[in-house]
């Protein structure tokens, strides 16, 4: 038995081991592709929950194709990037991105409706955030209503003043922000009191419960509900069913994002989309 115990550990050291060195190969790609900017943005459309046939605004997701291992997902690299020091250079090629994008967008005579992008917690901590962001949009020429800030609750915890600093500039530039997975993380509703906010999202978790878990439509009716004393525009995300879309737009949600009215679209796809609702 003791033999036993004494295999499970070395086959456990060899796990987290192999595990160790994966990471380690994956960190390394990773940074070789910011440095050859292989990562891109997709756009998910964001729908008018009274008519689903209007666009709103869209949410950019970063996509990672590696010439060998194939596509990885961001819910892989986001996490091993945060870990390490390669997440600020990660957000700056974001903005960077979805300048460029909006940028190119407009010079083609297109109209795109507010972009949102996501933030990392260390990108708001960093205390760089808004004075890059602000200069990038300059050099693209984009303006802040043409784009939209998501950051999670977790980014109040831990250096809140330099966070909250960043979120006052943004602000004062005009640019909405977006309190993202809202009820997911260790959240203080006093956020939704001492934060400039534009917009609530529902999380994709509360909304896969919807008519079947009442837990999960208590929390998603709570969420609409103080969105709406607190002044905020709501959007439910990951919405894949027409009994989801229909329990939404009965209670009030003003946006739907989600694979049932639309997946993520390359720029190109999403090009063709904002011709069609220009034309329209
Ligand atoms: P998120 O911010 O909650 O983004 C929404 C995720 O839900 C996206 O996954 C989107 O593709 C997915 N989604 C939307 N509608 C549906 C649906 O109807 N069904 C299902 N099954 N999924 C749906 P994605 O693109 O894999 O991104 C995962 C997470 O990675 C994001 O979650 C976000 O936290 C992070 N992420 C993505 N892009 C960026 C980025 O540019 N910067 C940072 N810091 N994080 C990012
Ligand atoms: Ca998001
Ligand atoms: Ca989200
Ligand atoms: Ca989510």
């Amino acid at each position: 038995a003791k033999e036993d115990g004494r295999n499970r550990l070395r086959l456990y050291d060899l796990a987290l081991h192999q595990r160790f060195l994966e990471e380690t190969a994956l960190e390394e790609a990773l940074r070789r592709a910011l440095d050859n900017n292989e990562l891109r943005l997709v756009y998910q459309p964001q729908f008018d929950a009274k008519d689903p046939t209007r666009l709103a605004g869209a949410e950019a997701l970063l996509r990672w194709q590696d010439p060998e291992k194939g596509p990885i997902s961001p819910g892989q690299f986001i996490p091993l990037a945060e870990k390490s020091d390669l997440i600020t250079k990660l957000g700056r090629q974001v903005v960077a991105l979805v300048c460029e994008q909006v940028g190119t967008w407009r010079a083609a005579g297109l109209n795109p409706p507010p972009i949102s992008f996501n933030v990392s917690p260390k990108d708001f901590r960093g205390g760089q955030l808004a004075s890059d962001l602000l200069r990038t949009m300059a050099q693209h020429g984009v303006t802040a209503s043409q784009l939209q800030v998501e950051f999670t609750e977790g980014t109040l915890t831990g250096g809140a003043d330099v966070v909250l600093k960043q979120v006052q500039e943004l602000h004062e530039a005009g640019i909405d922000l977006a309190i993202d997975d809202f009820g997911t993380g260790y959240s203080s509703l006093i956020n939704l009191k001492r934060l400039p906010l534009a917009e609530l999202k529902i999380d994709k978790a509360f909304v896969d419960g919807l008519g079947k878990s009442e837990h999960d439509e208590a929390i998603a009716l709570a969420s609409l509900s103080m969105a709406r004393a607190f002044g905020l525009r709501t959007v439910a995300e990951g919405v894949e069913t027409p009994s989801q879309l229909a329990w939404l737009q009965a209670h009030g949600s003003d946006r739907i994002q989600g694979f049932l009215l639309a997946r993520p679209l390359e720029a190109e796809d999403f090009s063709a989309l904002l011709l069609d609702f220009d034309s329209t």
